[in-house]
């Protein structure tokens, strides 16, 4: 259940975030998908929804903002984003190495986009 547990860490952090700003309801959790999380935006969102009942949370949307992934080649240095095959199932992809575009070696370091993170959060703040 990796989705769960991102949603239920994305929860915790945004409950967080609400409670020290006197907040009456959240309305949106904006966050920032690393592609390496490997993360299926759909199962994301359906869990986001079950781990916010009864919070704050309630209802709530969540924007999810897909980050391409980047990795640094270790044989002739390149550093960008990373190619993943769109035809290669997820679970296949993370255990496979990812191939230098510039001279197709697979001693790669992946750099970027094994994270997700909360951009920010639309609230409706409870009125003085
Ligand atoms: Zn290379």
């Amino acid at each position: 259940m990796h989705e769960f547990s991102a949603a239920c860490s994305i929860v915790e952090a945004a409950v967080q975030a609400a409670e020290t700003h006197d907040v009456k309801r959240v309305t949106a959790v904006n966050v920032e998908v690393g592609e390496f999380t490997f993360l299926i935006p759909e199962q994301l969102e359906f869990n986001f929804e079950i781990a916010s009942k009864k919070t704050i949370l309630e209802g709530a949307r969540l924007n999810i903002k897909k980050v391409r992934g980047r990795i640094k080649c270790q044989q002739c240095r390149h550093e960008g984003e990373a190619q993943v095959q769109d035809e290669i199932p997820s679970q296949v992809a993370m255990f496979a190495p990812m191939k230098c575009p510039k001279c197709q070696s697979s001693a790669t370091m992946i750099t970027g986009g094994k994270d997700f993170v909360i951009t920010n959060i639309e609230a409706e703040v409870v009125a003085p």
